[in-house]
């Protein structure tokens, strides 16, 4: 196994992680330039998870080793432990089959844009470059299919690689793993079509270097940083506000843009209100605007286990709630020999349909009025 670790500056405003939103939307780069990056408790443990999982591979150590440990600023829990050692234990099992392991190697994907990246494990089999990368959030699964990240990444990977590697490789793999959504996502390309990817990149990352103030609302809206000063979410909350309250004139195909931009738009008035409360709070005033106080928040213990050894001795078992059952899913991690029991005593409700954007993957399917829903079994 290797690391690579260069001296390359560790952020770039076209970073890979951000891929699909200054891709979308140039004018995002523009909007956010000088905004702090703001690092969330999840984040942190991220952070964390990566550096404990990375020492176990490079160290073959157990991660259960790192329990209590306090690694890039933040406390390694047992909770942790099961997630960080699917990852460990997955990349190790791909590594057998590898003629070279690459551990959190650090790399140049587009020097002229100043775009590096670093893959969390990336390594050759047979003819195969593979990337996989680790998820350690709880939020949203992550698709490897057509994963702009992952594909920035394999790209990075696959052109530093040394030539006499670089030719044997025809096709990459982008994993994810996200083992806290028991999430692990797989997709291959052939490099050709990673090329073709490349010279998208290469025009978007121009243009959103360009200083372009052209912005488009997406789902790519979530992470950024210039939501509140955004002219596309404000245009897009005033359209829908107008549309929704004039049903005189409104169609269905207003409704469908409505729908279309709802998410972008919920997190923009999210980012709004903790913006405007942000300032009110350190001292601003604004028309139509104020503060107050809440209500107080619901009763808690002071101290648990001494209101539990008091209360125990008192009322007896009466004061804790019924014992809670673990998911089948958490518990086949804590015995996988009893699968077929665990599989034998569950069931899964079925599927409901789901109105989505066209954009987004699943089979469309047709229902005639009045009948039943049909599933067209086709591209
Ligand atoms: S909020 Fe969305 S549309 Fe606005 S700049 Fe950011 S990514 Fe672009």
């Amino acid at each position: 196994m290797s690391t690579a670790k260069e001296t390359q500056p560790a952020h770039s405003e076209l970073g890979p992680s951000g891929a699909s939103r200054w891709m979308n939307c140039p004018g995002s780069v523009t909007l956010s330039k000088g905004k702090p990056n703001t690092s969330s408790d999840a984040a942190k443990e991220g952070t964390a998870a990566h550096a404990v999982a990375e020492e176990c591979l490079i160290k073959k150590l157990d991660p259960k080793s790192f329990v209590g440990k306090v690694v890039e600023g933040w406390t390694i829990t047992q909770a942790m432990v099961p997630h960080i050692s699917e990852y460990v234990d997955m990349v190790n099992g791909e590594s057998a089959f590898a003629s070279h392991v690459g551990i959190e190697e650090r790399f140049i994907i587009l020097e002229e844009f100043g775009i590096f990246g670093t893959a969390d494990a990336c390594l050759i089999q047979g003819d195969m470059l593979h990337v996989i990368d680790l998820k350690f959030g709880i939020g949203i699964s992550v698709d490897a299919y057509k994963n702009k990240q992952g594909m920035l990444y394999a790209w990075g990977a696959y052109d530093n690689l040394k030539a006499s590697d670089k030719k044997k490789i025809k096709t990459v793999r982008i994993t994810i793993s996200q083992p806290r959504k028991n999430n692990h996502s797989t997709w291959a390309l052939p490099i050709a079509d990673l090329e073709l990817f490349m010279h998208e990149v290469r025009e978007a990352a121009a243009k959103a270097s360009s200083g372009s103030m052209e912005c488009n609302i997406g789902e790519w809206c979530r992470w950024c940083k210039a939501k509140v000063e955004c002219p596309a979410q404000f245009e897009a909350v005033n359209e829908m506000a107008q549309k929704t309250f004039d049903p005189v004139t409104i169609t269905d195909k207003d409704l469908v843009r409505v729908f279309m931009i709802k998410d972008a738009v919920k997190k923009y008035i999210e980012a709004v209100d903790s913006y405007l409360y942000q300032k009110a709070t350190s001292g601003s005033k604004f028309e139509g605007l104020k503060l107050v106080m809440g209500r107080k928040g619901n009763q808690a213990w002071e101290d648990k286990s001494e209101s539990v050894e008091f209360l125990e001795s008192m009322v007896g078992d009466e004061v804790f709630k019924e014992r809670e059952l673990k998911t089948p899913t958490q518990i086949k991690k804590l015995s996988p020999e009893l699968e077929k029991e665990i599989d034998a005593l569950t069931f899964r409700p079925d599927a409901k349909m789901k109105l989505v954007s066209e954009a987004e993957k699943g089979k469309e399917i047709t229902v005639n009025a009045g009948s039943e829903a049909q599933a067209i079994f086709g591209s």
